[in-house]
């Protein structure tokens, strides 16, 4: 605290990140980045953004970008929003649209941002508890559970569970609360759970959010979108253009054309990654884990014998990093990326040796 700061940055409980360490020989299962590098048609569109153009600032309403991914996601340029990762589409959507008088519902166990905006945005935050088998509960989130909600939030599939709700659950929540704002946050759809970005001609009220860090294994390129009616994306607009006009820089935006361009290279390494994350799966399985059913590309898994926190400590030793939440109900977990086939080798080797000690 310091007599300098405006009163409200004392209060607030900052995101933490996972780790970047900078280590040699590093197993980095903790962070949900792709283990593939982006599509060589990105770095090459990179390379030629690289040129004088750069003096010059990027077209603050990314057309290029947004006509892509409306091309892509089938809906209309002006239905699509685009910011500096799906964290900033994210900030803006809490700014925009989900600061109302009745609180906000998402998930006991998710995205650990969300509390972090309601902090900054100074939104009431609701909690609403995951079944024991950590899965949402479509009942709790109908206006019939009475909670007079003034928005709701939740990621799908869901972070750190992995699990993911069906599309027909999805709408079932979005048409029965037409009155209030719904963000559907799909970092992971990709990797197996069905996206609700067909149902935003249908529902004025939902927006749906993705990125390209995780499908499209471009996490330092900050690059996320979010889909939804007119008036959702007005509203966006309105907030962005109060705070940022330029979150997509000349290189971002090229990148991101071509990456959205190159269906063949996203078909295959989403496909391999869960072809990873099936064997894997299973190897934990094998070596005692109880494993959720997992549409990401991340597995959550804990060990009935073992600390979910001594086990985490135990692979760091040997130079693998996995993601570890000292939180009630998940701190027996770990969470764990689906690295490439080598990596998740690797991990297995130590769990072995580690459960065998
Ligand atoms: C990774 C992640 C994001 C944000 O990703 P960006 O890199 O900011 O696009 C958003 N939501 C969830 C649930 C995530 O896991």
């Amino acid at each position: 605290m310091s007599r300098y700061w405006s009163p409200v940055v004392g209060t607030l409980s900052p995101y933490v990140p996972g780790e970047q360490p900078k280590l040699q020989d590093l197993v980095k299962l903790n962070t949900n980045e792709h283990p593939f590098g982006p599509s060589p048609k990105v770095l090459q569109a990179l390379r030629a953004a690289c040129d004088d153009s750069l003096k010059l600032y990027p077209d603050p309403g990314s057309e290029r970008l947004r006509q892509a991914i409306a091309a892509y996601c089938q809906v209309q340029p002006e239905q699509v929003f685009v910011g500096n990762g799906s964290d900033e589409v994210l900030a803006h959507a809490f700014q925009a649209l989900l600061k109302h008088d009745g609180p906000l519902l998402f998930p006991d166990i998710t995205y650990s941002f969300y509390p972090v905006y309601c902090g900054l945005y100074q939104i009431a935050g609701q909690a609403v508890a995951l079944t024991e088998d950590f899965c949402i509960d479509v009942q709790d989130y109908l206006p019939a559970a009475g909670r007079a909600a003034g928005g709701i939030i939740f990621p799908n599939p869901n972070a750190p569970t992995g699990r993911a709700l069906a599309l027909g659950d999805v709408e079932r929540i979005v048409a029965a609360n037409p009155d209030i704002p719904v963000v559907i946050d799909e970092a992971y759809v990709d990797f197996g759970a069905e996206s609700a970005v067909g149902l935003v001609s249908r529902y004025d009220n939902l927006l749906v959010v993705q990125t390209l860090s995780k499908s499209r294994s471009l996490a330092g390129l900050r690059v996320g979108f979010a889909i939804g009616s007119r008036v959702l994306i007005e509203a966006l607009e309105r907030v962005k253009n109060s705070f940022n006009s330029y979150p997509i820089d000349r290189l971002a935006e090229a990148g991101a054309v071509a990456a959205i361009e190159d269906t063949a290279y996203f078909e295959r390494t989403r496909q391999a990654v869960i072809a990873t994350r099936e064997t894997l799966a299973g190897q934990l399985q094998e070596l005692g884990f109880q494993v959720l059913p997992s549409a990401a590309n991340f597995l959550f898994a804990r060990h009935p014998g073992h600390d979910g926190a001594a086990l985490a400590a135990a692979l760091r030793e040997r130079s693998i990093i996995v993601r570890h939440f000292r939180q009630a109900r998940i701190d027996q977990f770990l969470r764990i990326t689906v690295g490439t086939e080598t990596q998740c080798a690797r991990l297995v080797e130590a769990l072995q040796a580690i459960l065998a000690d």
